[in-house]
């Protein structure tokens, strides 16, 4: 059998890598720049009430148009700004629009005052010893009351500083904010931490939903996640729905708000709170649009 040409030789392969790090590099780099021009902005994911339909809030996606590197995922860029702690920085603008856009919305009576915007908090950021402060001090200014606003961290990223995150999460949770567990069920991590931190969402990750409704396996996986918040009393979500028979079990397994494909991509801003408006989720068209 015949090797990739690319790969039957040792030059091969470190060309392959340094080109990979040169990317990495440069990215980096290009990253610097990109809060003071401009470069970054915000999408907005609906989560969709299961039994209504209706769009409860919404997670901040956070998207880079460079100048030189064009259109670059968050799957990419993220990980190179968490690496460098970069993401301190690039994190206080995410809060910050995030909130200034929730107040508009209020203002501008677009949304109720149970919508919630939540916003991905990355573990060098929980590990700042005064991130809770800051973030405090951010949304009393503002005038926005601490529950509008949720803060997604991952499993793995609690993992990392269980002392500290807890600390932090207790501080913030204490002033009202909502926690959210994101990419439940990835993290390796016991169980245990469910009853100790202040947790109000758990958001069972993609890899369970995709196959739920051609595996079995993934399908007993997801309810038992689902009867086991409904024991602590936390809010459920889905993420990555993207098939209607998806919903359909997430529904009957009493999966609170599902977020996805099927209802909508992240959206700009207009298209969201035109979403809103219409006070039931998307239609397939609508879907299309926003991709
Ligand atoms: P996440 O927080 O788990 O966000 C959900 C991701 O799943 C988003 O990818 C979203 O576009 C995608 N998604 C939603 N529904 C579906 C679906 O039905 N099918 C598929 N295939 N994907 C779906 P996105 O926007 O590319 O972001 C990727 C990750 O980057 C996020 O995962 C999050 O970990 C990170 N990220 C994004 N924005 C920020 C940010 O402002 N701060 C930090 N620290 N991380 C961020
Ligand atoms: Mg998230
Ligand atoms: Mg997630
Ligand atoms: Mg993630």
């Amino acid at each position: 059998v015949a090797l990739p040409a690319e790969t039957n030789c040792w030059q091969g392969y470190d060309q392959a890598l340094e080109n990979s790090l040169w990317r990495k590099n440069q990215l980096s780099q290009a990253l610097y720049g990109a809060v003071e021009n401009n470069e970054l902005h915000l999408l907005y994911q609906p989560k969709v009430d299961v039994q209504t339909g209706a769009v409860r809030g919404a997670e901040a996606l956070l998207r880079w148009e460079s100048p030189v590197f064009g259109r670059v995922s968050p799957a990419e860029f993220i990980p190179i700004v968490e690496a460098n702690r970069h993401i301190v920085e690039i994190g206080k603008w995410v809060i910050q629009q995030a909130v200034a856009t929730l107040l508009s919305w209020r203002a501008q009576q677009a949304v109720d005052e149970h919508f919630t915007v939540a916003v991905n908090v990355a573990s060098a950021q929980l590990m700042q010893a005064d991130f809770s402060q800051w973030l405090i001090e951010v949304v009393q200014q503002s005038g926005l009351p601490a529950h509008a606003l949720e803060l997604e961290v991952t499993e793995s990223d609690l993992m990392e500083n269980m002392q500290l995150a807890m600390l932090q999460l207790q501080r913030l949770s204490a002033a009202g904010f909502r926690i959210a567990i994101d990419d439940f069920g990835t993290g390796y991590s016991s169980l245990a931490y469910l009853k100790v931190l202040p947790v109000a969402v758990l958001k069972i990750d993609r890899a369970f939903i995709s196959e739920m409704h051609v595996n079995a396996q993934d399908r007993r996986l997801t309810r038992t996640v689902i009867d086991m918040a409904r024991h602590f009393q936390f809010t459920t979500v889905a993420e990555g729905v993207e098939e209607p028979e998806q919903f359909k079990l997430l529904q009957e397994m009493g999966c609170d708000l599902i977020q996805g494909f099927l209802f909508a991509p992240p959206l700009h801003e207009a298209m969201l709170l035109q979403l809103v408006a219409q006070g039931f989720a998307a239609s397939p068209a609508f879907i299309a649009q926003g991709l």
